[in-house]
């Protein structure tokens, strides 16, 4: 018997779902030749609840959710974060910077009455998580190393430094050097460093490593010429539920 699969969606732009889908074609029959999946609501109808692994992917943003996702931990055996949403609360934390009644007056106007919210959160603020698939989005190559681990029920290989070392091995010039700021320093490792070797800087969709020192990471973004409030900016973008909000 195969593990049944599902993944299910919370609040987010269901870019790492649309993502799974981008595995190469040798890869997603792989894929398709060890699992079952029963429940993709972009690719497939049918639904089916009795799975064994759940993918989650968005953060909770609103009461049901929580009855939700408490649900679908219930029922399955292994729980996966999918992306920077599900793992570290990402984007949608930056509500959690004003108070909801203003979040919501800020997006719905005057029909905010229709609508209900909660202060963003990660999956595993509200049940435990098996297993993390970082990256916003992630890349296809890691869910599929993550899905591999879990089914040998092996811990997958994740990086745990930072993102300047795979920056350094692609041999890019650091972007403190070209007059722009990075959180690569702080930012767990895992994508290649695909941002800077691509023109730009990290943004920290990763998350931060186990121990980060943000401290010395605030120093050089300082030392490079950003405020106090421009440096705290930085960090909210992905990492308000982490390092800001607590
Ligand atoms: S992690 Fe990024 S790609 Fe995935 S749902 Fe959230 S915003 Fe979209
Ligand atoms: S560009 Fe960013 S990730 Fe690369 S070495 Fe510099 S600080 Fe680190
Ligand atoms: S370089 Fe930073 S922002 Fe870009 S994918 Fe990697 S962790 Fe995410």
């Amino acid at each position: 018997m195969k593990p049944k699969i599902a993944f299910f969606d919370f609040t987010g732009c269901e870019g790492c779902q649309l993502d799974a889908l981008n595995l190469t074609g040798e890869e997603l029959l792989d894929l398709l030749n060890a699992v079952d999946i029963v429940n993709f609501r972009e690719v497939m109808t049918e639904r089916d609840d009795d799975y064994d692994i759940a993918f989650v992917e968005g953060s909770i943003t609103r009461e049901s959710e929580i009855a939700r996702l408490q649900k679908i931990r219930d029922q399955a055996k292994v729980v996966v974060a999918l992306g920077a949403c599900a793992c570290i609360g990402g984007i949608n934390c930056l509500k959690n910077h004003v108070p909801m009644e203003e979040a919501l007056r800020t997006v719905y106007g005057k029909d905010a009455k229709y609508y209900d919210t909660i202060p963003a959160r990660p999956a595993n603020a509200v049940v435990t998580v098996d297993y993390y698939v970082r990256g916003c989005p992630p890349t296809p190559t890691e869910l599929l190393k993550v899905v591999k681990a879990l089914l040998l029920n092996k811990a997958p290989d994740i990086p745990g430094y930072p993102v300047c070392v795979e920056c350094k091995m692609a041999g890019n010039v650091c972007v403190f050097e070209r007059g722009m700021t990075c959180l690569g320093p702080v930012t767990r490792a895992g994508c290649n460093a695909i941002c800077v070797t691509s023109g730009r800087f990290c943004w920290g969709c990763r998350g931060l490593i186990d121990d980060p020192n943000t401290d010395s990471e605030k120093d050089i973004l300082q030392k490079y010429g950003l405020t106090v409030d421009q440096v705290i900016d930085k960090f909210k973008i992905y990492n308000t539920y982490a390092e800001v909000a607590k």
